[in-house]
């Protein structure tokens, strides 16, 4: 296992799979249209899979696809068939926005994915597509609904919070959870790259959460973990749990032990990293586990990234990257590195 100069081990690998997406959320992919990385430059299955072994050699054993939108990889049960049969990698989970899950959930599931996460914002239709810019929230529940029905466990339901959005729906949300057995968590509404109409006047925090579901439920009580998960864990009176990812008022950069691989390989150390190191040249070019090994230790060993809680002393918060910026690099999207 190796640590950061923050004592941070590396641990739990992102994996974008796609920068591709069925969806325009607001907070992430408000254009249409963007530049796309290039087809030849995606990285196989079998490129991912052998990453992910070198990763796992170092420590990882914990990874997620994500993307862009995971499920429009084709074919993407054959990739987790390959890490599922990594017996290093303890936890194997997918976040996806569920427009495509129901017709997935069978075959990835067989193929030995532990779990799913399924980001969803509103229960309102028109919500939905006013936020999305696309009419597939009946297909989203739905997704859910298979997940629910086949009894596959670890469900969660991520839902990103924004004031005039969907502000008014965190009980409602708590109460879908609970009817579909998914844990939900608020996450707070992040300044990160192609979140280009963010203001921090439109992040509901922690506290405001809190305070606005103790009037609906009573005292809630955190629920103590050693975790270097993203969520703080509470519990309702009635014994419910759901979670809250505080990134921008109140970050867990301390104890954040995520990376993030792009999908045509370029490995990130923070969700606000500006560069990465690209590990598909290397790959291609014929590098051997020790090279490959070395291209990923020393950053890790030099790691000193602190991106949230920098952004938290900045006196005047803007969108972290101008628009002009985001399309010369892909790079800095989040929906290309993968949230
Ligand atoms: N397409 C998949 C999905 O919708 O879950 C995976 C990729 S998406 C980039 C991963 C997560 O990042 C989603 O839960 C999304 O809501 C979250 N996200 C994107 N932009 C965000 C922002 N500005 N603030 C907070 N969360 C954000």
């Amino acid at each position: 296992m190796i640590a950061d100069t923050l004592g941070r081990p590396l641990r739990n690998l992102r994996l974008s799979v796609t920068d591709r997406c069925n969806l325009r959320c607001q907070y992430c992919m408000p254009e249409e249209e963007y530049v796309w990385l290039p087809r030849e430059d995606i990285l196989s299955f079998e490129e991912i899979a052998r990453l992910v072994d070198v990763f796992a050699d170092l420590g990882v054993d914990k990874v997620r696809l994500t993307g862009g939108e995971p499920l429009l990889r084709k074919d993407l049960h054959r990739l987790v068939a390959l890490l599922a049969a990594n017996p290093r990698i303890h936890d194997l989970a997918m976040t996806t926005n569920g427009v495509l899950l129901a017709e997935h959930a069978p075959s990835l599931r067989a193929a030995g994915l532990h779990r799913v996460t399924v980001s969803l914002d509103t229960l309102r239709p028109e919500r939905f597509k006013a936020l999305t810019r696309r009419d597939t929230h009946a297909r989203v529940l739905e997704g859910i609904e298979a997940v629910r029905r086949s009894g596959w466990p670890g469900l969660k339901i991520d839902t990103v919070v924004m004031r005039g959005v969907n502000g008014d729906e965190l009980v409602e949300l708590i109460e879908y959870g609970r009817k579909v057995g998914g844990e939900v968590r608020f996450i707070e509404y992040m300044d990160v790259g192609g979140a280009t109409a963010w203001s921090m006047d439109q992040v509901v925090s922690r506290a405001e959460m809190l305070s606005e579901l103790e009037r609906r439920y009573g005292r809630i009580e955190p629920i103590v973990e050693r975790s270097s998960a993203p969520a703080d864990r509470f519990r309702l009176p009635d014994g419910a749990s759901f979670g809250i990812i505080s990134s921008t008022t109140s970050p867990f950069c301390r104890t954040c032990d995520r990376s993030r691989l792009t999908a045509d390989g370029v490995w990130y150390l923070c969700l606000y990293a500006t560069r990465g190191t690209d590990l598909r040249e290397a790959l291609r070019r014929g590098a051997g586990r020790e090279e490959l090994e070395g291209l990923i230790a020393s950053p890790w060993r030099g790691r000193a990234d602190r991106g949230a809680e920098e952004r938290l002393g900045m006196a005047e918060r803007r969108p972290l990257i101008q628009i002009g910026e985001l399309k010369r690099d892909p790079h800095l999207e989040m929906h290309t590195r993968g949230g």
